[in-house]
Order: structure tokens, then sequence, then C-alpha cells
């Protein structure tokens, strides 16, 4: 393979994305089509995320919009610390925030929530007939919800059909990983198909962002390193192995590798980066790995409109990559990768980063609710209750 740099893929996929581009043209299309959806924990980081995201997208509109009970009963602009760089769109600052109940909440849901309200909250929406796409751990590791990211294991998601919700309203909660296993896991799955995977050793570099609004206080952070992120190493060795195993009939067996994660927060604002060591079961040279990366686009000819079109990006400067610079490679969706070289411990090392409120949280949950769409699962009107087909994932 030609180790050439792709930096024009900063745009490569989502051009109706941020408010600009052909794409928003195209919204009109599909204007009267659009599915409605809502979005609970619409003013925290990850839910101004989703509406950044939505803006102009082709399938989804945001029709309603949920928060705690300080916001509930005000308009949205009044309520947000509105922390994007793009303009918040009219239509939403107008919008009124609703009570986070399902009472008149759409079907579908793109969940913001930290983690112990998430557990209270999810289930209710989803006994009520919604589909919950959520962020938050809260419901990750629960045997019956799919823990997804549609690159790497959309061949899980047939395990939603043993929900209690699913089987009574024909509602579910489907998840998405922590935002530091997801550039992991897309970086390793090429590799665990081609060779296999031993041991991963893993230390990040998380962005503030990660941590929510207002997140960790500027005197903690400023000038300094934190090594400690509550609950993020056991997050990553659990989920990493979890969206890495295979689906045995209605339970994922996990990844049968060694892992270990040192997770640490830094003075950056968005992207996660990780320098990541691995023992492959079976040797590969530097060719055949990046080779394997290159080759990763399990996606295509499903034409959904986050996916990136190359999910994992290569890049040969030395330097690179590093946050500010490569952050928003496929518009902010792909995991770009960086410094291949030997490792005197394990097989090989490298760097890795992707960017943790796109592909880590919102776009994440986007390209979830996405899949499910092409596969029939979140159409207008009352969901389907029948069996998920066994999704075919692309060779
Ligand atoms: P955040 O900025 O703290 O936002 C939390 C949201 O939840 C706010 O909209 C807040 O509304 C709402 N909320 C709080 N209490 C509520 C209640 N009792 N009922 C209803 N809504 C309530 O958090 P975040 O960073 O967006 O993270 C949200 C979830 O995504 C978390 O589980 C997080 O772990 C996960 N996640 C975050 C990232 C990231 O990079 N930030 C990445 C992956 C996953 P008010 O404004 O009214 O308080």
């Amino acid at each position: 393979m030609k180790e050439n740099d792709t930096l024009s893929s900063q745009q490569n996929c989502s051009r109706w994305r941020f408010g600009s581009g052909e794409g928003a043209g195209k919204t009109g299309v599909y204007k009267d089509m659009r599915q409605k959806i809502g979005i609970l924990g619409a003013t925290g980081m990850v839910g101004q995320r989703f509406i950044q995201l939505l803006e102009h997208h082709p399938w989804f509109e945001v029709a309603w919009l949920a928060a705690s009970d300080k916001s509930s009963g005000k308009r949205y602009g009044d309520v947000v610390k509105w922390k994007l760089d793009t303009a918040l769109p009219d239509r939403i600052a107008t919008m009124p925030v609703s009570p986070a109940t399902p009472n008149d909440a759409p079907k579908v849901i793109f969940a913001a929530l930290d983690a112990d309200i998430a557990r209270e909250l999810e289930p209710a929406f989803a006994a009520a007939g919604c589909a919950v796409i959520s962020n938050s751990s809260a419901f990750r590791m629960h045997e019956d919800v799919p823990l997804v990211i549609p690159e790497v294991n959309a061949d899980h998601l047939p395990i939603l059909e043993n929900q209690s919700w699913r089987k009574e309203s024909g509602g579910y909660i489907v998840t998405n990983p922590n935002c530091s296993a997801i550039g992991l896991v897309l970086v390793l799955k090429p590799l665990v198909e081609r060779f296999g995977i031993d041991s991963i050793f893993v230390s990040t570099m998380q962005a503030v962002s990660g941590a929510g609004y207002p997140g960790v206080p500027s005197m903690d952070i400023l000038g300094n390193v934190v090594p400690y992120v509550k609950n993020e190493e056991e997050k990553m060795e659990v989920e990493t192995l979890r969206l890495l195993g295979v689906r045995d009939g209605e339970v994922v067996l996990p990844l049968a590798a060694k892992m270990t994660a040192h997770c640490n927060r830094v003075a950056v604002e968005d992207g996660h980066t990780e320098s990541v060591s691995v023992k492959l079961s079976r040797k590969a040279t530097r060719e055949e790995i990046l080779d394997a990366w290159r080759e990763f686009t399990p996606l295509v000819g499903r034409d959904l409109p986050t996916a990136p079109a190359q999910p994992v990006e290569f890049t040969a400067i030395e330097d690179r990559p590093q946050p500010r610079l490569d952050k928003m490679r496929g518009g902010g969706m792909a995991a770009t990768v960086g410094r291949l070289r030997p490792c005197g411990l394990l097989d090989w090392k490298f760097t890795v980063l992707s960017h943790n409120t796109i592909r880590g949280a919102a776009g994440a949950a986007l390209l979830n609710a996405e899949l499910l769409v092409s596969l029939g699962k979140l159409g207008a009107g009352k969901l389907e209750t029948g069996k998920l087909d066994p999704v075919a994932v692309p060779a």
C-alpha cells in the first residue's frame, strides 16, 4: 500500500452537515419524509452535538427536546449554553424544552443523559414504545442491549429482540460505546479480522469536553494532566472486548484477549488521543497492517448519511495524528491512526485519534440510528415488533 496521506477527507462524508454544502439543498426533497426524533439531555455537550449534526439531516428532524426540571418549560435558546462553533439554529432556539417523560415524545429518542439518570429514564421511554438510541453507559453491558459500532459489530443488533420492552411495546434500547473505546475499536477491528489479537495496551489523552459541561474545573486542567478519569479504564476494557466479540445466539461472547487501559485527562478541547500497543495472534508486516486499515470499508453500499467513506484513516506524517489538526477527518467520524512502528514489548504500536463528541457520542448514535433505518427498524409510525434479520456485514 502506498502510504499517502488523505487530508482531503476532512469533509469526506455528510456534506449537509453543519448547515451548509450541497446536501443542505437536498433537505427539501426529503423534508416530508423525515422521521421526527426527540433528544433527551438536549442542553448538554452531546445534546448540542445532536442538534448540530441533525440540522439538515436527510432522514431525521428534531421535533422534541427535553432536559432536567430546571430547563423544562423554557425556550431552548434561553437555557442552553451553546458551545459549538456553528450558530444555534433559530428553529431550535425557539422550541420549548419538554419534561423528560415519554408522553408527547416522538418514537425515536436520541439520549444524552448521565448514566444515573439514564438508568431511570431510558427504560420508561423504551417501555412506552420508543427506540432509545443511547450514549450513556447505563445499559451498555446488559446482556440483551446491543452495544454497537455499525462498522464493527452490526451483527450484534438482533439481541435487542430479547428485551422485555421490545416484546411488550416494540420499544428498545441500543447503545454506542464510551468515547475512548470507539476510536480504538475501529482501528483494532481490521487487525482482529486479519491477524487476531492476543493483547492490547492503551494509554489515553482525553479531551475536557468528554466530561460534559462545565466539566473539569480550569484550575485543575490548565497546564496539567490528570491521570484519572472515573470508571473510564474499566469501561474501555470491558466495552472493547465486547465490541470485538462474537454473537452466539442471544449472547455476545467477548474477544478472548488480554487488555489494559490507562486513562488521562489533558488540556485539549475536543479529540481523544491514544497510544496503543498490540500483540497479534499471527505475525503481520507493516504493509499487511496498512492494507487491513485501508481496505476496512464494511458499510460500503449501505448509503448511511453519517458513515465516513474511510472509517480508519492512516497518516504517514511523523508527528500526526493531532487533535487540533485531525479530529475532523471524515466529518469527525473517522478514527485517524499514525506512527505505526514495531513495539519492543508487544508486536506493533501506533497512535489513534477520534473526535469524542462526534465519533465518540452523537455521531455514533446517529450512525446507529441510520443503520436501524436501513434495516427497517426505525420507520415512521409504529415500530415493527418482528424479528430483526441477521445483519449481513459485507466482507
Ligand atoms: P452534560 O453536558 O452534563 O449534559 C447532561 C444533560 O442531561 C443536560 O441536557 C441536562 O439538562 C440533562 N439532565 C440532567 N439531569 C436530568 C434529569 N434529571 N432529567 C432529564 N435530563 C437531565 O453531559 P454530556 O457530556 O452531554 O454527556 C451525556 C451522556 O453522554 C453521558 O452519559 C456521557 O457519559 C455520555 N458521553 C459523553 C461524551 C462526551 O464526549 N461528552 C462521549 C460519549 C458519551 P440541564 O441542562 O437541564 O441540566
